[in-house]
């Protein structure tokens, strides 16, 4: 084909332009996904949320069970030589159709299917908490940092737009200057769950679902908690809390004055929610860690109410998160959500039990 000069230059500028913008699923590849442990979350939420999404596919599944991957490969459309074992895990270094890996396995088992999946040379969507210890999520870190992989912790929370919307509403100024905030969650535990077992679990209800007010409480302030302060209790001696905690409380204060205060049990039902109380208004979020159905209502500036219900029509969280994922491999951007930031939970959690007279992480 024979170019004249000026042809030529429109094109080569465009091309240069289309290096400068953001990939496509179009331009870029839908993500490979191998799933690590198929759980209540992998099954019943993160594959759905893929095979909602357009950005991924599911191409490996990682299982002890054999028969429930072999119905989990159907569903999806997994190839029989894409299941692996716990043991023949590091295989999928040799597997070019996995970009990403997401491990649902108890937290006890995060960092060393992290670690292997980052030697393997793949992306890490790793659940929370990120991992049982301070020094494992370090490890986590570095791993992933050394096999230049993305490592990104599901906080799924953090990408939803209801949340995003009480943010954007603090920020903006809309309830004034924020005094206080107050969240909690938990629920009744079941005899038996591996969450009742400090080796797969790293601690009770704080590590499981306290982390949701935890990590909100970051999120809604924008804040570090600089001063920690915390209680907990075994209240039900029916066996199920001999090696972790059945309720903490815990206060935090927040460099601007703010302060906190969050309660997480596993000895009774506490649906998730947070309220934020300011100068001039306040947000309510009830529920507010679901996976579906949060509830957002505020008084705000003004006189002004909002209510503001999750509905069918909202993205499922789950493909948000992955699509989010997808988002940063293409384009090569750091996420929101990083590793680093599951740190810092651990890090405020190992402080929390330690001002609760509990072993740090
Ligand atoms: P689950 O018990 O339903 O699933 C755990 C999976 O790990 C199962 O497939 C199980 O077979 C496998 N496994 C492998 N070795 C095991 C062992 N030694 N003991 C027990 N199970 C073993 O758990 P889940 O509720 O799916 O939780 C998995 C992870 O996901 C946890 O880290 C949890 O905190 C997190 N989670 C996140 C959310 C969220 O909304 N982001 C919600 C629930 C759970």
């Amino acid at each position: 084909m024979d170019l004249t000069r000026r042809e030529f230059g429109r094109l080569a500028g465009a091309a240069a332009l289309a290096g400068m913008l953001p990939k496509t699923q179009a331009e870029g590849h839908s993500i490979g996904w191998c799933i690590v442990g198929l759980g209540r979350i992998s099954m019943g939420h993160f594959m759905p949320g893929i095979k909602e999404g357009n950005t991924g596919r599911i191409v490996a599944l990682v299982s002890g069970h054999r028969p429930k991957a072999q119905q989990q490969a159907a569903m999806y459309g997994v190839s029989d030589n894409a299941i692996y074992s716990y043991e023949d895990y590091d295989r999928i270094a040799d597997n070019k159709e996995i970009d990403a890996v997401y491990i649902a396995l108890p937290n006890g088992m995060h960092a060393e299917y992290t670690i292997r999946a980052a030697k393997a040379g793949k992306n890490v969507l790793c659940e929370k908490p990120m991992a049982t210890s301070v020094a494992d999520s370090q490890a986590m870190i570095d791993a992933c940092r050394t096999a230049g992989k993305k490592l990104m912790i599901a906080y799924r929370c953090q990408y939803s737009p209801i949340q995003l919307k009480a943010i954007q509403m603090i920020r903006s100024g809309q309830l004034g200057s924020v005094q206080a905030i107050e969240s909690s969650f938990g629920f009744n535990i079941r005899a038996g769950e591996w969450r009742l077992n400090r080796k797969l679990s790293g601690g009770g209800p704080l590590m499981d679902v306290g982390i949701y007010s935890l990590n909100a409480c970051r999120y809604l302030t924008g804040e570090e908690p600089e001063d920690i302060h915390a209680n907990s209790s075994v209240i039900d001696h029916d066996g199920r809390f001999t090696e972790v905690e059945e309720n903490v409380g815990w206060t935090m204060k927040f460099p601007s004055g703010i302060v906190a205060s969050c309660n997480t049990t596993y000895g009774g039902s506490m649906n998730g929610f947070y309220r934020v109380h300011g100068s001039k208004g306040m947000i309510e979020m009830a529920p507010a860690f679901s996976y579906e159905g949060n509830h957002l209502h505020a008084d705000l500036n003004g006189g002004q109410q909002v209510d503001m219900p999750e509905t069918e029509h909202d993205p499922d969280q789950f493909k948000t998160e992955a699509d989010y994922f997808a988002d940063c491999i293409w384009n090569n951007k750091e996420p929101k959500s990083d590793g680093e930031e599951g740190l810092r939970d651990m890090k405020y959690m190992s402080q929390i039990y330690q001002a609760a007279g509990l072993p740090s992480l």
